[in-house]
């Protein structure tokens, strides 16, 4: 038995040892998987639900671990903003997605997630200039992703920096729209110039009527509010349908292409856009 701050007993069995073993380990391995270079992006089409063409690209992380393969960004992320490596790594993913966008069509954007804790980290701003200067990419170019997780986070400007962020020209865009508990006052507080339709609420489009309510009232809210819209996993053409029809301008999802290495990423339009 050990005693925790409050005075409490806490009884650990040997298992709970082993998690807690494994859980050091993990962390370890994963600080040292930056210098080891073993983070690599992969990046996933957005087209245009008018033609079916890219026009964006969402860079999405994975960990390539030396004994456990390819492992997905839900894995490990958590766990680089608790040790703050999300900082670091951070960084890194924005230095090189920019740099991979500066080479593509002039007319693909780019779209990076932040952690909500790169946005209180202080020098968010800074980081993201330099790595539009670094790489020539136009800032116009740039989409960055945040959750509304950032907009809860307690005694700290997060609009600041966001309004830091659109002033340097670049599009800052709310991810996950539906999943959390922010209220739709936020949508006029905070620069959003697009909203991504969480993908909960696309998979249930062609067999519930209330999704697909909800997924048409938030293009018109957005739309009022002079912001683009993006439905999020869309794997069927019956879905393409119901968005086209709720006024939804962008889509993403398997149906137009997973997430593949930078090399394997073509901007040719769907091959079977149905009118
Ligand atoms: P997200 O930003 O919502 O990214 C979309 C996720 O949906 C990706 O998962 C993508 O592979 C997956 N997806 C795309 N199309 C479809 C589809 O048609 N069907 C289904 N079922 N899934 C689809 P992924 O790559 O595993 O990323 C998971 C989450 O990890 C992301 O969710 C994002 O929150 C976070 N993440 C990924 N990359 C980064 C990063 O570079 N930085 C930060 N801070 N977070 C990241
Ligand atoms: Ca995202
Ligand atoms: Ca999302
Ligand atoms: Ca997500």
């Amino acid at each position: 038995a050990k005693k925790d701050g409050r005075g409490c007993y806490r009884f650990f069995s040997p298992e709970m040892d082993t998690d807690v073993r494994l859980q050091r380990a993990f962390e370890l391995q994963l600080r040292e998987a930056l210098p080891r270079r073993e983070f690599e992006l992969h990046y996933q089409p957005i087209v245009d639900l008018a033609t079916c063409r890219p026009c964006a690209v969402e860079a999405l992380v994975r960990w390539r671990h030396p004994e456990h393969g390819l492992i997905p960004p839900d894995k490990f992320i958590p766990v680089a903003e608790e040790i703050g490596l999300i900082i670091p790594l951070g960084e890194w993913i924005l230095a090189t997605a920019c740099r991979a966008a500066a080479d593509w069509p002039s007319d693909i954007r780019l779209a990076v997630n932040l952690s909500a804790k790169q946005v209180v980290a202080g020098d968010l701003v800074e980081v993201v200039r330099r790595a539009l200067a670094d790489t020539g990419l136009p800032a116009g170019r740039l989409e960055l992703e945040i959750t509304e997780s950032v907009l809860l986070q307690k005694d700290h400007d997060s609009l600041a920096v966001l309004h830091g962020l659109a002033a340097l020209g670049v599009h800052v865009v709310l991810d996950d729209f539906g999943t959390g508990y922010s209220s739709l006052s936020y949508l006029q507080l905070f620069p959003f110039s697009k909203i991504k339709i969480d993908r909960t609420f696309v998979a249930e489009l062609t067999t519930r009527a209330d999704c697909a309510a909800i997924v048409s009232s938030v293009t018109t809210l957005a739309r009022a509010l002079a912001m683009g819209t993006t439905a999020e996993g869309v794997e069927t053409w019956d879905q393409v349908a119901l968005l086209r029809v709720a006024g939804c301008r962008e889509a993403q999802g398997w149906l137009f292409g997973r997430p593949v290495p930078a090399a394997a990423l073509s901007f040719e339009p769907a091959a079977d856009c149905a009118p």
